[in-house]
Order: C-alpha cells, then sequence, then structure tokens
C-alpha cells in the first residue's frame, strides 16, 4: 500500500518532533541510529583484521593472523567491524545483561551496514548462536537473535535461529582460558533441520567473539552437516 508508506514517514515525523532521539550512551542529541556525533566519533573500528576469524592486526600484518596460520578457523570469513572496547562495550553489555533491548537495532544497524559495505555475496540465511534454554529463561531473550533481526531486516536475508541448539549449559566462557573454553565448548551444539538439508552458505551471528571457540564450534557442526560456506559476522572482537 504506497499511502502507507506516506503516512509512516509522517508519524515518524511526529514521534521525531514529540521525542527527539537520545544517544543511547551519553544521553545527548542523536544524529545518527541513536548516537551523537561525538559518540559515534568514538566507536573503536576494527579496520584491519585477520580475513578468517577478523582479530584486530596491525596496518602492516594484513591477511591471516598468528593463529589461523598455525591453525586456520574453520571459516570462510569474519564480518566483525568493531572492537570490543569503550565506548561499545557499555551498549554490548547492557544488551547481554542489562535487558538493555534497545541497543539491539542500533547495534544490529551498525553491523549490517558494515556488512553491506564490503559487497560481499550474501548468505542463504542468518544462524544467531543458540542459547541453551535454561540461559534463555535465566535471561528472558538471546541477545545473539535480537542482534541478528535488525540485521536480516537491513540486508533482507532470511533469519533461521531455529537451524540448531544448544545442548551444554556451558561455564560461562569469560572465566576461562583460551584451551578450557574449546573442550567446555565441544559438543555443545546440535542441528535440528527438520529433514530438510542445510542451506549452503550460513552466516553465524553473535553479539561479542572473544576466542572464537563458540562460533568455530557451531561452525565445525555445521559443516559436518553439509553446510558448504559458514562465514561469522558479529559486533565486536576482543583482541
Ligand atoms: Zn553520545
Ligand atoms: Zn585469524
Amino acid at each position: 500500500m504506497p499511502g502507507m508508506d506516506k503516512v509512516n514517514q509522517w508519524l515518524n515525523f511526529v514521534q521525531q518532533l514529540l521525542y527527539p532521539p537520545h544517544c543511547l550512551l551519553c544521553g545527548g542529541a542523536a544524529v545518527e541510529r541513536d548516537l551523537c556525533a561525538a559518540c559515534l566519533l568514538d566507536l573503536p573500528h576494527n579496520p584491519v583484521a585477520c580475513r578468517l576469524c577478523a582479530l584486530p592486526l596491525t596496518a602492516q600484518e594484513e591477511g591471516v593472523c598468528g593463529f589461523c596460520l598455525k591453525q586456520p578457523a574453520p571459516l570462510d570469513g569474519s564480518i566483525i567491524p568493531f572492537r570490543y572496547a569503550a565506548p561499545l562495550d557499555h551498549l554490548l553489555l547492557g544488551l547481554k545483561f542489562s535487558q538493555q533491548l534497545p541497543n539491539a537495532p542500533l547495534l544490529g544497524g551498525l553491523l549490517a551496514e558494515a556488512i553491506a559495505a564490503r559487497e560481499e555475496a550474501l548468505p542463504d540465511c542468518i544462524l544467531p548462536v543458540p542459547l541453551h534454554p535454561a540461559r534463555l529463561r535465566e535471561r528472558g531473550y538471546n541477545q545473539a537473535l535480537e542482534l541478528a533481526r535488525p540485521v536480516a531486516r537491513h540486508l533482507g536475508v532470511p533469519l533461521r535461529a531455529g537451524l540448531a541448539v544448544r545442548l551444554k549449559h556451558t561455564a560461562a566462557q569469560s572465566t576461562l582460558e583460551k584451551r578450557g573454553r574449546r573442550a567446555n565448548i565441544r559438543g555443545a551444539f546440535a542441528l535440528s533441520v527438520e529433514g530438510g538439508e542445510l542451506p549452503a552458505h550460513i552466516a553465524i551471528l553473535d553479539d561479542v567473539v572473544t576466542t572464537g571457540s563458540t562460533v568455530n564450534e557451531l561452525a565445525r557442526v555445521l559443516r559436518r552437516g553439509g553446510a558448504q560456506r559458514v562465514v561469522v559476522w558479529a559486533c565486536a572482537r576482543v583482541p
């Protein structure tokens, strides 16, 4: 209905007049995507990163990181536009632990923008990293799914949150060293495709990638299930 667009535009206009958008970080006047100009400039970008796991690299390094040289991440690539640092960490922590759901459209929008700028072939679907049902009950939502919704909408890629399930209620990954994380996460995911085949090209979506053990384990499961191309999309990479 073409008339509805006009009505929506008008409603947006009225809403902006009555409730001018505030920066989600400092409360100042927002200019773009719920951030003010200063906070937008402060975002910790990740411009030079490993082609496979998106670990931040120095400008001289380029290509693949030292970890992936020794043992390549089981991924065809990662797009993680930011480093996990202030002030972005505040938005991510709020989304994950403090029910700050309005942060999801902002963070998802920023991620979608970065993905679109790469002009790479888009995947057949997006799979947000599943939460264990017990963790989901405790938190009330899956922050990866909340982020995936706006990304799917912006890019026009289907969301397939039901492709995989989390079997293990693992200890919080953040309390473990890298070696322990890999053991802790092994066997944590299983496919749940109902008789159908897996899409050929899947993007795993998470909020933050720390050592990569979670997304790598999920990627292994998808590959074993027949996926041909698996990439990771996330907001922030821990250096
Ligand atoms: Zn601000
Ligand atoms: Zn790497």
